[in-house]
């Protein structure tokens, strides 16, 4: 998965694939006009999957796209979109209902000819993020390397507790409080929700350290520079406790 739109280290994961025989798939929900070493996202493995959902960059209201160089996969996708029909009256294959509406086709012909616009004034608002969060100690905005084009769509913050005083979820209250929907993405871990709860035990440090640390920040064209420095604002002035009245609280507990 391109998480935040950042792309995976695709060669390492190829050749991890191609030592044990498996098919790479790529989860690139997120990464919509990304791009890796100077190529669109959507060429590698043996197909990205796109989400063209509301909440994306680039939406369709609903709606998605699997891009492959494969063409017995392209043909294979096409069939299991439509009930597996393969003539008028004539099932083959056991599919879903897959298909985009004309609807949604229109809403994505609209927002393409603005993807760049998009994509530009979230660029802006990252940028005023980046300059306003980087004297506090204790948050760190994730970072999109200029080699690799971003969408910017995602304001991600790892909010360190000891240093910034209150952890993420102190955090989120207080921006909520505020009406800021701050949202902690992603949280819980996959892993701790009921359908693939059963599978387990998990043993997921990493996880779950960064499930406790992160939290998306708003961005997008509804928002002005203006309102990006106010959440900022808020964030320096979230309630922070001395670390060593903390301490003896959790000794107390
Ligand atoms: C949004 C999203 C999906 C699901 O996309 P749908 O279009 O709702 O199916 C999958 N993976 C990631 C990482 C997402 O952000």
């Amino acid at each position: 998965m391109h998480l935040y739109g950042r792309p995976c280290e695709i060669e390492r994961l190829q050749q991890i694939a191609d030592r044990h025989g498996l098919s790479l798939l790529f989860d690139a929900a997120h990464a919509f006009g990304c791009r890796y070493q100077g190529k669109p996202i959507g060429g590698n493995g043996l197909c990205e999957v796109f989400s063209f959902h509301a909440t994306k960059v680039f939406n369709t209201f609903e709606g998605g796209a699997v891009a492959t160089n494969d063409g017995a996969l392209a043909q294979k996708v096409r069939l299991l979109q439509n009930f597996g029909f393969q003539a008028e009256d004539h099932v083959i294959a056991l599919g879903i209902n897959g298909k985009m509406p004309e609807i949604n086709a229109a809403m994505g012909l609209v927002n393409l000819e603005h993807l760049d616009a998009f994509i530009a004034v979230n660029r802006g608002h990252y940028g005023v993020y980046a300059q306003q969060l980087k004297p506090l100690k204790g948050i760190r905005l994730i970072d999109y390397p200029a080699s690799n084009a971003n969408n910017y769509h995602y304001i991600i913050i790892d909010i360190d507790r000891d240093d910034f005083g209150a952890s993420r979820d102190q955090l989120r209250d207080y921006l909520r409080q505020h009406n800021v929907l701050a949202r902690r993405y992603f949280t819980p871990g996959c892993h701790r929700m009921a359908p693939y709860q059963d599978g387990g035990p998990w043993h997921l440090p990493q996880t779950e350290a960064v499930c406790e640390r992160l939290l998306a920040l708003p961005n997008g064209t509804q928002l002005s520079a203006a309102m990006v420095q106010h959440i900022c604002d808020l964030i320096r002035q979230c309630p922070r406790q001395p670390s060593g009245a903390r301490q003896l609280l959790e000794v107390g507990l």
